[in-house]
């Protein structure tokens, strides 16, 4: 046969389905979405919709474009069980759909921290959803803390200051984005922050929440205690994999795929945030949960679903994150961070303006841009090759260097 099931109604599952429809793939299609919602993109949900500049989601497919997709759309429907053996997904109203070949595009969702579940006005933000609470909620509060100085921590932070409110943002790691991009771009973050009238508490974590009613106070534990009205917890996200418990696939922090996107149990595939795959650039297995990266580990899925193991292509892109905090645009190529302090080859990291790369073992991996868009993308070539950081450094400056 040559149906098709793709589990998750987000970017990945999405870009799947259109890119099997592109390729000339005229089976059954089938799209499992456990959102109410049509497909939508999740960025503008911690930046415009949460400073209510965007009043509704950019939806990814305009409504009226569905019908020519030929899918059969199961949306607020959940995968609960997958048998690999008799190639079948059950879905959680009891339907079983059976499939030559199936795309796992469940993503992640926000960790949660268990701690402070039993209180209010604790909210994670992943969803559409999400988003409409934590904007009804910033409308109400004075004050927010924000536990987790990551990505998303740190846009929340921006936007609740844009909408005027008083922000703590607290972070266990010396610098925000440290895990991500070390400590010297983590610092320029902070500084970012701080001009911005952010309280950040770095080094310290919150360890108790008081008070059950609208109003907390948080307990760090470096002993301060803060006031606050509205708590958001943006400490990671973890791969939605529950619902293949026991089909026998070989997950670790999501689905384990060769770099070619298949999964280890035969016609199964994996794209965007779930997955984990062998990445050209760094060692071992990633998962990234990065917007470009569900575009790319989706086009790979479609190319290589129905071809023959030999003929399938490995992933090849160079990984691209950006994030907009204020007006300040931080941006990612290749897989920087690992631990590995980068060198700013253009800007400086006190002005706030810089491109930063990063090498291991002498050898060019990734690079950070603040507000430095053009020179970012001009070393890309660089990333892709791995080029000797030293021929990077003789070639700076980068934004005299033509493009290659
Ligand atoms: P998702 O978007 O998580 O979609 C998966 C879908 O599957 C969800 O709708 C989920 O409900 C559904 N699902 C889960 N389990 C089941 C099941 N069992 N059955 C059926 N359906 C199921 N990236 C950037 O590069 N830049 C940014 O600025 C940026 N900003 C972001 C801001 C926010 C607030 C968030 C949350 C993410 C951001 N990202 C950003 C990351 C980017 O949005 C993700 O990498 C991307 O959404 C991943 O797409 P996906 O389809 O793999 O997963």
């Amino acid at each position: 046969g040559d149906s098709v099931v793709i589990v998750g109604g987000g970017l990945a599952g999405l870009r799947t389905a259109e890119a099997l429809r592109r390729q000339g793939h005229s089976g059954p299609l089938t799209l499992v979405a456990a959102e109410e919602h049509l497909p939508y993109d999740r960025p503008p949900l911690s930046k415009s919709l949460l400073t209510g500049q965007d009043p509704a989601p950019r939806w990814l497919r305009p409504e009226e474009a569905y019908a020519e997709l030929g899918l059969d759309l199961r949306l607020s429907r959940r995968a609960v069980a997958l048998d690999t053996a008799r190639r079948e997904v059950a879905l959680d109203d009891g339907d079983a759909l059976p499939y030559a070949r199936l795309v796992i595009a469940t993503g992640a969702r926000a960790r949660t921290i268990a701690a402070f579940a039993r209180h209010a006005n604790v909210l994670t933000l992943r969803t559409w959803d999400d988003c409409l609470a934590l904007r009804t909620e910033l409308g109400r509060a004075r004050h927010v803390t924000v536990v987790g100085g990551g990505v998303l921590g740190c846009e929340i932070a921006a936007s609740a200051r844009t909408l005027g409110l008083e922000v703590t943002l607290v972070e266990a790691l010396e610098q925000p984005l440290a895990r991500v991009v070390g400590g010297t771009v983590g610092a320029a973050v902070a500084a970012l922050h701080r001009d911005r009238g952010v309280d950040l508490r770095l080094s310290t974590s919150v360890v108790e929440l008081l008070g059950e009613e609208r109003a907390h106070t948080v307990v760090l534990s470096d002993g301060a205690r803060l006031r606050t009205d509205l708590v958001v917890v943006a400490v990671g996200a973890a791969p939605n994999t529950e619902w293949l418990a026991g089909a026998g696939l070989e997950l670790d922090d999501g689905v384990v795929c060769d770099a070619t996107g298949a999964a280890s149990a035969e016609g199964v595939f994996a794209a965007g945030d779930v997955a984990r795959l062998p990445h050209p650039a760094g060692e071992g297995t990633v998962r990234l949960e990065h917007w470009s990266a569900a575009g790319d580990t989706a086009a790979l899925v479609a190319a290589n679903l129905f071809a023959a193991p030999g003929e399938r292509r490995p992933l090849s892109e160079v990984p691209y994150f950006w994030s907009d905090q204020y007006d300040v645009k931080v941006q990612t190529l290749g897989l920087p961070g690992h631990g590995a302090e980068p060198v700013v080859v253009e800007g400086a990291a006190e002005s706030g303006r810089f491109l930063a790369l990063y090498a291991r073992e002498g050898r060019v991996t990734g690079a950070v841009a603040l507000s430095m868009p053009a020179a970012l993308f001009r070393c890309r070539a660089t990333i892709a090759e791995r080029a000797p950081l030293s021929d990077a450094l003789a070639a700076a400056p980068w934004t005299r260097r033509p493009r290659t």
